[in-house]
């Protein structure tokens, strides 16, 4: 464990919790269990690097909006939390590997050990007729058995256990990969899971020679709704717009958060007609919705998005598919906003692409 975590898990740890809170409630920071993660770092390593960064932030009088957090966490946590719980997890494997091979040494030994034994038994067998020496000698046997049995059934239980100890470990790996994986503001997939899918996508519509259609989209004008609502309220709306991507994209469609308030999806194996229908019902559903603030029911009018997508070309890379998505994008942006583009059919994004 890092210095910072030990202290954290030390006799000052409320000390350092309650402080956390207390810093978190001056600056207005919300108590998300991802700042508090942030502050009991600060205040258990005021020294450290993130500890200078928050500072630094915060004399900037930058506001600590989820975006912010999330960056942070990504260069100052994460890293040092997985190594560590891989760590952790590979010390535990080590045990139970040492644990384990040491059980299958001595059913080994006691293996080994009754082998001679019976070989002995058999020697004296072969030499002598004497009734009770036969009688101690099968006696001796039977003990030997027993013993060998019971070793055995040992390591099978001790098997057993480092089984399921295992399988405990993978399940903990697997659910390290999904946090990682995953955009905590939102609960979508995150821009590295959708690299990854989109390779992933492109290799099967080459292997099967399908299509894919790649869309990106993009909230209008949302500067200008932060500058007037603030971040956390900007916060809540791309919660909202996500909340609205993800109803329509259940498997084997796929969605992230790609950036800041811009959002990615992947149709593997549907026309551009249906991917068209679906980004207008995002569109409509969207812009047709009025938004109220949650803190004070206020009303904060309708937001639109703009998006634009691409048809795969055969044995075209995910990077490239990408690029075309955006340009058409563009085409939305400079058309005007709160539309929908194709790059196929949009000469203006042909051009910019
Ligand atoms: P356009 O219609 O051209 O997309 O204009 P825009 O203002 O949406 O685009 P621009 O790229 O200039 O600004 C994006 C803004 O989105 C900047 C930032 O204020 C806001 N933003 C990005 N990520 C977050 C976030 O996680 N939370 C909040 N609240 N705002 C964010
Ligand atoms: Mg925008
Ligand atoms: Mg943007």
């Amino acid at each position: 464990m890092s210095d910072v975590e030990t202290t954290l898990r030390g006799p000052e740890a409320y000390k350092i919790a309650s402080r956390a809170l207390e810093l978190m409630e001056r600056h207005q920071v919300w108590p998300t269990a991802l700042n508090f993660e942030l502050w009991t770092h600060y205040v258990a390593d005021p020294e450290g690097a993130l500890a200078r960064e928050l500072t630094r932030l915060i004399s900037l009088g930058e506001p600590m909006t989820e975006l912010v957090s999330e960056e942070l966490a990504a260069a100052y946590l994460p890293k040092a939390r997985l190594n560590q719980q891989i760590r952790d997890a590979g010390d535990i494997l080590s045990k139970e590997l040492e644990a384990v091979s040491k059980a299958i040494q001595n059913a080994q030994k006691s293996n080994a050990a009754f082998g001679k034994e019976l070989a002995g038994a058999s020697k004296t067998l072969d030499k002598t007729t004497d009734v009770e020496a036969i009688k101690n000698l099968v006696g001796g046997l039977a003990e030997a058995t027993r013993r060998v049995a019971k070793e055995n059934r040992s390591l099978e239980a001790r098997l057993a256990e480092s089984t399921s100890e295992v399988e405990r470990l993978r399940e903990h790996l697997e659910q390290v990969r999904r946090d990682a994986t995953t955009d905590g503001l939102t609960n979508l997939a995150n821009r590295k899971a959708f690299d990854e899918e989109l390779d992933r996508a492109c290799q099967e519509a080459d292997e099967s020679g399908t299509t894919i259609c790649l869309a990106v989209l993009d909230i209008d004008h949302f500067k200008g709704f932060n500058d007037t609502w603030g971040h956390q309220t900007g916060d809540q709306v791309i919660r909202y717009v996500a909340s609205v991507i993800g109803r329509v994209a259940a498997p084997p469609r796929f969605a992230a958060r790609y950036g800041g308030e811009e959002f990615a999806m992947i149709f593997p194996r549907e026309t551009a007609k249906a991917v068209s229908n679906t980004l207008e019902e995002i569109r409509v559903e969207v812009s047709s919705r009025m938004l109220k603030r949650r803190s004070t029911n206020e009303d904060l009018g309708a937001i639109t998005i703009s998006s634009g997508f691409a048809e795969r070309k055969p044995g075209e890379s995910g990077h490239s598919i990408m690029e075309r998505a955006d340009a058409a994008l563009y085409a939305s942006k400079r058309g005007g906003r709160n539309r929908v583009t194709s790059a196929e059919t949009s000469p203006a994004s042909a051009n910019a692409a």
